[in-house]
């Protein structure tokens, strides 16, 4: 009976993942459908009622204040919106990403209710859940796309190869993608995943419909098209993709005696992880977590994602101070991707780590307070000061006379940038380490300087925590 039951599963089973699929592929592409045409027709119906409406507009219509503003592009973006109104679906991904998440739901707890899973098979799983999280972070994202270091022909292969596993486009159209997305960051008409359209659109609906701005022309990628071996796996990427999923994951699987279980667990359901915690960077990690670096883009910083995406948490940084090999820039923040190059680099196989100096990213931070500050004087200054409490002028005046200092200690810090590059004009190259010398108690002095202006920021705003905004007698 057992037996039985099994056999009629194991028909059965295919054909309701079909069915599911196909039925669930359909809600998913209205829902991206959907999701478009209500961008385009709230971009045109603030149109038709005159420019000055739409700086008015709703939230919705905000979104695209950029686009609509531009009288002159307004027809050209119009086409655009258009184009992204009529896109045809993108097939062979979109059969991808919606097939593989549903068959993994259903077939991995049914295969692990029915059979018994060996050891080896869970450690093959973590290891190539490692080895495609990682050749995607510190392998197309930090090394290809962003040229953060230098990596070893033997890296930087076995980084392309985990990376080819990843199923997540060729070399060429990941970076160039993702260059795009950081040139025109929160562009509705140009980010290939812009969260302005929304989680959905930024997870993972830009690729399953042949978007505009999801056609890329390599025209970014100079450095990457010329390199003979990203030709290899761009011209043969669905070769590779096969060979390396189902070719690899089963021979591995024949080696551990367990061909199936390491084609379910290390094959199907680490690809859909690796999918989904890599897609969470364009989507959640631009909707939720902090923005200690800048305000300008919609870019967070998360250590809860950071767990999730080997380190690439840390966005808000990333999109400020993009070439750095970190992501995660302070010693504690979690970041594997930084840990595995810096080990890399010690045993010879990485060098050329890019970084940014300390004092520019504190700067960055100390600045990014200062705006904060100033957001909440605005809001003091709309309540008038003689309704205000005595900690709130208090306030006001301290953060007044902190921003005139920090302001002395930036043009310090400017001279003496101009000072070192002066000085490395008229020395040397053998002895520009000496110039630097030189000026290294200089540079620590400042950096000194914007961390006191940091702490008495912070002090400042502990100082009116919990207090009342309005005097009584106001
Ligand atoms: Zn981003
Ligand atoms: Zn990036």
């Amino acid at each position: 009976m057992k037996v039985k039951q099994i056999a009629k599963m194991g028909i059965q089973l295919p054909l309701n993942i079909m069915r599911h699929s196909v039925n669930l592929g359909k809600n998913l592409l209205n829902i991206a459908t959907e999701q478009v045409n209500m961008r385009f027709n709230t971009n045109s119906a603030a149109k038709k009622t005159g420019s000055t409406q739409v700086n008015t507009s709703t939230a919705l219509n905000t979104d695209l204040t950029s686009v609509q503003s531009a009288q002159n592009g307004d027809t050209v973006n119009d086409e655009k919106e258009l184009a992204f109104r009529h896109a045809s679906i993108n097939w062979i991904p979109a059969t991808i990403l919606v097939a593989t998440p549903l068959a993994a739901a259903i077939i991995t707890p049914w295969y692990l209710m029915t059979h018994h899973v060996s050891t080896s098979v869970w450690v093959v799983f973590g290891i190539f859940m490692a080895w495609t999280g990682l050749s995607i972070t510190a392998g197309y994202h930090r090394l290809m796309a962003h040229r953060a270091y230098k990596a070893h022909p033997i890296v930087r292969n076995f980084f392309l190869l985990g990376a080819t596993l990843a199923v997540e486009g060729s070399a060429f159209d990941w970076c160039s993608g993702h260059r795009t997305h950081h040139r025109h960051v929160d562009d509705p008409i140009q980010d290939p995943y812009s969260a302005k359209r929304g989680f959905w659109f930024s997870h993972i609906g830009w690729m399953l419909r042949k978007y505009p701005s999801g056609q890329f022309d390599y025209k970014n990628i100079p450095d990457l098209t010329r390199d003979k071996v990203l030709q290899i796996q761009h011209k043969y990427y669905g070769l590779w993709v096969l060979a390396t999923n189902i070719g690899l994951v089963s021979a591995v699987g024949w080696m551990i005696g367990d061909v199936w279980g390491t084609l379910v667990l290390a094959g199907l359901l680490r690809l859909v992880l690796t999918h989904h915690f890599t897609f969470f960077i364009n989507s959640l990690c631009h909707m939720i977590g902090t923005r200690p670096y800048t305000d300008t883009n919609t870019a967070r910083d998360n250590f809860i994602l950071a767990i999730a995406t080997w380190g690439e948490g840390y966005h808000n940084y990333h999109h400020f101070f993009q070439y750095d090999y970190r992501n995660g820039v302070k010693w504690w923040q979690y970041d594997p991707t930084k840990w595995l190059i810096v080990a890399l680099a010690k045993v010879g196989l990485a060098s050329d780590l890019r970084t940014v100096d300390d004092v520019t990213i504190k700067h960055a931070e100390v600045q990014m307070q200062f705006k904060r500050a100033q957001q909440k004087i605005d809001t003091l200054a709309e309540i008038g000061p003689s309704n205000l409490t005595q900690a709130m002028l208090t306030f006001k005046d301290r953060i007044s006379f902190e921003y005139a200092q920090f302001n002395d200690t930036i043009k310090e810090w400017q001279e003496l940038k101009t000072k070192a590059i002066e000085m490395k004009k008229n020395e040397f190259a053998d002895r520009l380490h000496e110039v630097d010398e030189l000026l290294k108690d200089q540079y620590a002095l400042i950096e000194k300087k914007i961390l006191m202006h940091n702490r008495n920021l912070k002090q400042a705003f502990r100082m009116i925590a919990n207090q009342p905004i309005k005097a009584d007698n106001a």
